[in-house]
């Protein structure tokens, strides 16, 4: 695997959920069409050229020297890390991505520093160890249908549903606190689909975010989007209360709610050079 050397490591997210982030690869294999934001946003700043170099993750060499030089100075800052908002910490068939990724928890461990993370791959049965790697960390996936030809369309190279709900049931059965981001949730202009029964799939987790799907053409034409999302948010925060499960629901999905996560993903070197808006139709389905 192509590495990469970085001056920073952890900042602290715009995201309306998030704290302190880690994203310790450049690029992601997984090529989500939706479309990744992350990634139009990396070729919007002339990081990456295109969706092909996107498509070959390199691993940020430092990363562990970076943190042994960050922590001491965020540690009385942070409630907890976020692994990761652009790319993916185990990311699937990348054997070395989930080493770095799991040698990053265990070092914000060791400073009891808790760690919140996203995949779209499989979580490796080691985390379990929690001698090693800590009990307060929360594991998540995400997962938005259940139609894997769905899958194969938007997040072609990631692991299956099925694996990635065998994966987080697993930690959860250990007893590890786990997660679902139900985003970005798609419009039936997409695919028609019972979020219900997507819900009944995922019954045992600890929190479900769930997120309506932007930046996306079809989905923004879709005539009752608002209306559709609305519903969508009450069916889960319905479900949530049932299951007494938390439940987050982001920003802007219902009706009337105007909050906006504020900048996201990208560490402020990015942000500065005001490139948040999103208009590169080549990039949207
Ligand atoms: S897994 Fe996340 S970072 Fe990777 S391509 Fe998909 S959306 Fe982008």
């Amino acid at each position: 695997m192509k590495t990469i050397l970085r001056k920073t490591l952890l900042y602290k997210s715009g995201v309306e959920y998030a704290d302190f982030c880690i994203n310790h690869v450049e690029g992601c294999a997984h090529g989500c069409v939706f479309p990744c934001y992350a990634m139009v946003m990396k070729m919007r700043c002339g990081i990456i050229k295109n969706y092909k170099e996107w498509l070959q993750p390199k691993i940020v060499a430092n990363a562990l020297e970076l943190l042994d030089k960050e922590i001491p100075k965020y540690k009385h800052k942070i409630k907890f890390v976020h692994l990761c908002f652009s790319t993916d910490p185990f990311m699937y068939k990348y054997p070395e991505v989930a080493d770095l990724t799991l040698n990053i928890i265990e070092r914000l461990n060791k400073d009891n520093i808790r760690c919140v993370v996203l995949t779209k791959g499989i979580y490796p049965k080691v985390l379990v160890n929690t001698q090693k790697y800590g009990k307060d960390n929360e594991y998540g996936i995400t997962f938005v249908s259940l139609d894997e030809k769905f899958k194969r369309r938007f997040e072609p190279y990631s692991a299956s549903y099925k694996d990635r709900i065998k994966s987080l049931k697993y930690l959860h059965d250990k007893g590890l606190r786990t997660w679902v981001s139900v985003e970005p949730y798609p419009t039936p202009n997409l695919i028609k689909q019972d979020l219900k029964k997507i819900l009944g799939e995922i019954s045992f987790v600890d929190k479900i975010i769930f997120g309506k799907l932007n930046y996306n053409v079809k989905s923004t034409q879709f005539d009752s989007n608002g209306d559709f999302y609305h519903d969508c948010a009450e069916t889960v925060i319905e479900f949530c209360r049932e299951n007494n499960i938390e439940v987050h629901i982001k920003y802007g999905t219902q009706k009337k709610d105007i909050r906006k996560t504020e900048k996201i993903f990208i560490k402020k070197t990015i942000e500065n050079l005001n490139l948040i808006n999103i208009t590169q139709p080549a990039l949207l389905l």
